[in-house]
């Protein structure tokens, strides 16, 4: 199963992403973890990516299809992945397509969750990942269960906001998406992959949308 999680910055698709690398055995590739690698790492591309992601902006497109290219290589991603965050901008989509052609594996659907955008904000400022093993939780939407669920790597989470959740920042990176990541909406519904998923619900019942989604 070859998808793309497409959706405004908060609408969730990282968790549910999350959530279907259990059920179905499948990596989830996120440009955004990719970077915080880089970054995390001190790697050239890291500290060339590090304002760019503070600021809310793209890095760019060459950059970004380097990195998939890469990522899709790996021996995990032979039996399907689920790309979270990718494709971000027309070219990126292109250059996506152009990747797939060529290893004669096409996308089986893009998932669109749609969000009220009066939420994402509140969504996204209560995000809080697990330093120990990556988990996203949401103190609103999602806290941390008891006893937490980190797969006996961590007993007690580690949580931290990323720097570029704070509110400033956030305003940026939704008119960012508008600006240059709404438009793949029109782009896969005119290729007939797009499949909506009102996200605004609880994470049970977005997964259950996007498993039917799917089928
Ligand atoms: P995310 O974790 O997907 O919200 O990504 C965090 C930040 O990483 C974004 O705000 C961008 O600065 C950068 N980024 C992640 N994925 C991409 C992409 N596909 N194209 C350009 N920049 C990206």
């Amino acid at each position: 199963m070859r998808i793309v999680f497409l959706g405004a910055p908060g609408s969730g698709k990282g968790t549910q992403a999350q959530r279907l690398v259990e059920r179905h055995g499948i990596p989830q590739i996120s440009t955004g973890d990719l970077l915080r690698a880089h970054v995390r790492d001190g790697t050239e591309l890291g500290r060339r990516a590090k304002s760019i992601m503070d600021a809310g902006q793209l890095v760019d497109d060459v950059t970004i299809l380097g990195m998939v290219r890469e990522r899709l290589g790996a021996a995990d991603s032979a039996r399907g992945f689920i790309l979270d965050g990718f494709p971000r901008t027309i070219p990126q989509a292109e250059g996506l397509d152009a990747l797939l052609r060529e290893l004669g594996k096409p996308l089986r659907a893009v998932i669109l969750f749609d969000v009220d955008s009066q939420s994402l904000v509140k969504r996204i400022s209560g995000r809080r990942s697990c330093q120990n093993c990556g988990r996203v939780f949401n103190v609103y939407t999602a806290p941390v269960p008891v006893p937490p669920p980190c797969n006996g790597q961590c007993d007690t989470p580690r949580l931290m906001q990323r720097p570029d959740d704070a509110e400033a920042t956030v305003a940026k990176r939704l008119t960012v998406y508008d600006a240059q990541t709404a438009p793949l909406i029109d782009f896969y519904r005119g290729r007939g992959l797009l499949k909506t998923v009102d996200a605004d619900a609880s994470l049970e019942a977005v997964t259950e949308r996007v498993e039917v989604a799917l089928k």
